[in-house]
């Protein structure tokens, strides 16, 4: 369910007219929608027991006022980065409702999150435990830690995106657990709190969760026997989200909440979700202008003004995303197989091969759907094309919540030597 639907023959977000905006800011452009954002992540938390912590995953999307959205509904976040912890902080995410994941913490990494105060530490090795433990001693605090564990089993998502298999490099081996709790339990500043395990993104069944929750229960049953005192479980995030239309739908939250809850029933721990994707996918659109439309010997490429610069995702990972055209196409429309590929000089820059779609012309606009997870945040200047700015709606009214940066401050953002300069 988003807020992206046809009114007087456009697409709108929300009560906004993409068109409109199209004209009002420029094209390519994020379009979030508000009401999205808060309906995802209501109908979330709403799935769970009272009390779990749903912290949002930054890096599925970090603008500062989505986070901020969501902050003021009572979501935490899930950082990866010091960056990533202090944007979530700048949105009013409150220390105790942050947790720190992530294979490569560095030290100062650590040292910012002690300071700030936050929840927990998602310890992915043994020596990142030896050096939050010695960060936490010489700050004078103890670090909260969960260990995260991985459980071995197969997400059944796209291999770019699984992370719950022992051959990834996330999370503690299976078969050093209980070692790794022995060792946190040894360290003076690291305080046990929990087992955290994420297997993965884009996971469209409930078995593999369940598989994975399954072992992590067992898992509590053993460290708690062995004396160590589990008072959370971070289930990660991972849910996936409808890509295509006309594809069975993912599991609801409502279901895999219930899951989760039957599972760790009668353990008295409290829950901890990492939600990205299924908060922000649906609730971003990426709105492109057609530059040109060519046809080669065998197909005809509708060239856009989006590239794999502004969303990655397709060339990264060979992901679908549906494409509509903004006018809203008649059913008698002449229609067309389009490649629709972006400016980049690369032959990965494509959105979308033999696509049937209303037979469109050099400016007219389409939105790319489903952009509004690991889009924006993936964006890069290469080419030194200035990633696509971001704007967020809210009923009838709209902000742009990243401007656009010109080509101008781009280049300035490189330094000549001082041998170079005349
Ligand atoms: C990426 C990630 C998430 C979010 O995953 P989604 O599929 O976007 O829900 C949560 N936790 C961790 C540790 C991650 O790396």
């Amino acid at each position: 369910m988003n807020h992206f639907s046809y009114q007087d023959g456009r697409l709108h977000a929300e009560d906004v007219d993409l068109a409109a905006l199209a004209d009002a800011v420029g094209t390519p452009f994020y379009c979030y929608s508000t009401a999205t954002l808060e309906r995802h992540y209501r109908v979330f938390a709403e799935a769970f027991p009272k009390g779990t912590l749903i912290a949002f995953a930054v890096k599925a999307n970090g603008n500062l006022a989505v986070l901020k959205t969501l902050a003021k509904l009572g979501a935490g976040a899930d950082v990866v980065s010091s960056g990533e912890l202090k944007k979530a902080l700048a949105a009013g995410v409150p220390a105790n409702k942050i947790v720190f994941s992530g294979v490569g913490k560095t030290k100062a990494e650590m040292r910012v999150g002690l300071d700030a105060g936050i929840y927990q530490f998602n310890v992915e090795s043994e020596p990142e435990l030896e050096a939050l433990n010695e960060v936490s001693g010489s700050a004078g605090k103890r670090a909260p830690v969960s260990i995260r564990v991985n459980p071995d089993v197969d997400a059944r998502t796209h291999a770019k995106i699984s992370t719950g298999k022992a051959e990834t490099k996330f999370g503690i081996p299976w078969s050093r657990a209980q070692q790794a709790y022995a060792l946190a339990a040894s360290l003076k500043n690291i305080e046990i709190t929990g087992v955290d395990v994420h297997i993965g993104s884009q996971i469209t069944q409930l078995a593999p969760f369940e598989a994975a929750f399954t072992r992590v229960v067992e898992l509590v049953g053993v460290l708690r026997g062995a004396g160590h005192s589990i008072t959370r479980i971070d289930l990660g995030g991972g849910l996936g989200v409808p890509y295509r239309i006309d594809n069975a739908p993912p599991p609801e939250p409502a279901a895999y909440g219930a899951m989760a809850a039957q599972l760790t029933k009668g353990l008295n721990t409290q829950l901890i979700l990492e939600p990205g994707r299924l908060i922000a996918a649906n609730a971003g659109v990426l709105v492109t202008r057609v530059i040109y439309v060519k046809s080669g010997e065998r197909k005809h490429f509708l060239i856009v003004d989006a590239g794999m610069n502004d969303l990655l995702r397709p060339a990264l990972y060979d992901a679908h995303h549906d494409i509509v055209p903004v006018r809203e196409a008649q059913p008698n429309d002449p229609r067309e197989r389009y490649d629709v590929v972006g400016p980049v000089c690369e032959t990965s820059d494509i959105f979308a091969a033999d696509r049937d779609l209303p037979r469109l012309k050099d400016g007219d606009l389409v939105a790319i759907l489903t952009a509004g997870a690991y889009g924006a945040v993936m964006s890069s200047a290469y080419n030194v094309r200035p990633p696509a700015p971001e704007v967020l709606v809210k009923g009838g009214e709209w902000a742009v919540v990243r401007p656009r940066m010109d080509d101008d401050a781009l280049l300035a953002t490189d330094r000549i030597p001082g041998w170079l300069e005349a």
